[in-house]
């Protein structure tokens, strides 16, 4: 039952897991009996804080910081802080609840958690970045611990600001521990922390393509973002032969028919932190479409021929009329990057029209899943190679393929990847609960 209209995208997850796992709970009346949904529903801790820092010029500001610990039936609550000015109690508590079961799904000892703040880090200078980190952290580092909550990264949080985090955190608690994922491999960061989500969807793209007995060389791809997810995502395309022709930046999208210069797109968004128009001073035979002139009912970047997509930028970025376009444009293949990016009405025309779905919270596992890799390397103080952690996330993403499918089949619901991935995940953390009595 919806009680707060301002959780929309938190209702939208919860609806999709529900829907999901009823042929579960139709088998298994236990998990009722056990009040599994209202308790799962419910975090476990909800932490709110003020942020004040001081901007260059001397005034302070104040955001709202949040960490929604929701889950631990089966670890350490894990999930990435996302600054971004959307951020608000309902988005942090969707992507807190779909951490869960992504988390589960990796088959790793983590439990599920997310934070942030309504911070816009674009415009603000490094000093600024670090005052407001270092604020956020005066209040965070008291909830979290290696053993307790490992935040990460997301939207707006990269290695610079994980830096400026740990710093801060270090300086507080006196102790140099796991206890932020995504660090600088300088001081006990892992190889492929960086590259394991996009990495991660495009391995799971790969078994989708696998079972259609087809691979992804010489596909042409659609990718949205121009992000962590999105680069990292379009480096494996085109290791694997496969033409990335299109990205996209919340003012605008790119596409080049020939293939994305990553290289252009690395040196813009990560080096330079610009805008992704700046793309046509080197490709003037690109085309640029700013964000005022897309489709009233959608997303520019959705609206050219290719093979498959990979949304790797926000939620709801894919509307209905995006995936009818994709469609009708012969894409066979969708794999989520970002989280929950298509909204429900999109999901429900891939699903209907027997198209390769792969939803965000299996095909980007990938991240999370290395962040635990990260989390195993501190607590040895050990570093693994970089082709050792990537052949792991290669598994993990194989693992959480064929773990979906196997179950989407078993429920009578043959690669409806949506159905196995919910019911797969819900039911390693419902059983978690329950063993673990009422609490
Ligand atoms: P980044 O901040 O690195 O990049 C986000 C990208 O998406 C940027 O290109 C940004 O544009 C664009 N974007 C963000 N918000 C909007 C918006 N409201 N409208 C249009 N474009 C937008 O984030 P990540 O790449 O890390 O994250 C992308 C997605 O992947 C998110 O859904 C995140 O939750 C998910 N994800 C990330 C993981 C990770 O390891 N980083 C793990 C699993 C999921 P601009 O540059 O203009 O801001």
């Amino acid at each position: 039952k919806q009680t707060s209209p301002a959780q929309v995208e938190f209702y939208q997850a919860v609806e999709d897991v529900l829907e999901s796992i009823e042929p579960l709970l139709e088998e298994r009346p236990k998990y009722r009996e056990h009040s599994i949904i209202e308790r799962l529903v419910e975090p476990e801790r909800q932490i709110m804080f003020r942020v004040p820092w001081m901007d260059d010029d001397g005034n302070i500001q104040v955001n709202k910081g949040y960490r929604i610990e929701f889950n631990s039936a089966l670890g350490p609550y894990k999930g990435g802080l996302r600054f971004h000015p959307s951020v608000n109690a309902g988005i942090i508590k969707f992507l807190g609840f779909e951490q869960i079961f992504k988390n589960a799904l990796t088959g790793l000892p983590i439990g599920g958690g997310k934070g942030g703040a309504n911070f816009n880090p674009k415009g603000k200078s490094d000093a600024e970045i670090m005052r407001f980190c270092q604020s956020f952290m005066s209040e965070l580092y008291r909830h979290i611990g290696p053993n307790t909550d490992v935040p990460a990264g997301d939207i707006g949080v990269g290695s610079r600001e994980i830096g400026y985090l740990f710093g801060q955190y270090k300086r507080l608690a006196n102790r140099f521990d796991g206890v932020l994922t995504g660090k600088s491999l300088l001081w006990g960061g892992s190889h492929a922390r960086k590259e394991a989500t996009g990495y991660g969807a495009v391995y799971f793209a790969q078994c989708m393509m696998d079972d259609k007995g087809d691979s992804l060389e010489g596909k042409r791809c659609l990718i949205s973002g121009s992000g962590n997810v999105a680069i990292y995502a379009m480096e494996k395309l085109y290791d694997l032969g496969a033409r990335p022709i299109s990205c996209s930046d919340s003012s605008g999208t790119i596409y080049h028919e020939q293939g994305i210069d990553l290289d252009l797109v690395k040196r813009i968004k990560e080096e330079q932190k610009g805008r992704l128009e700046e793309y046509l001073e080197t490709h003037n035979n690109a085309e640029y479409t700013p964000r005022d002139d897309y489709p009233k009912d959608g997303h520019s970047v959705w609206r050219y021929k290719a093979d498959l997509a990979f949304p790797c930028a926000t939620q709801n970025e894919l509307t209905a009329k995006d995936a009818q376009s994709l469609l009708e444009n012969g894409c066979k293949c969708i794999v989520e990057g970002a989280n929950m990016p298509s909204t429900q009405a999109a999901v429900d025309l891939f699903i209907e029209s027997g198209a390769a779905y792969g939803p965000g919270k299996a095909a980007n596992a990938g991240g999370v899943a290395t962040s635990q890799l990260e989390m195993v390397q501190n607590a040895s103080m050990l570093r693994w190679d970089f082709d050792e952690v990537d052949e792991k996330l290669k598994g993990i993403m194989s693992n959480i393929y064929h773990d979906a499918k196997r179950t989407a089949e078993d429920f009578g619901h043959p690669s409806n990847l949506v159905l196995g991935a919910n019911i797969a995940g819900f039911r390693k953390v419902a059983d978690a609960m329950i063993e673990q009595g009422v609490v």
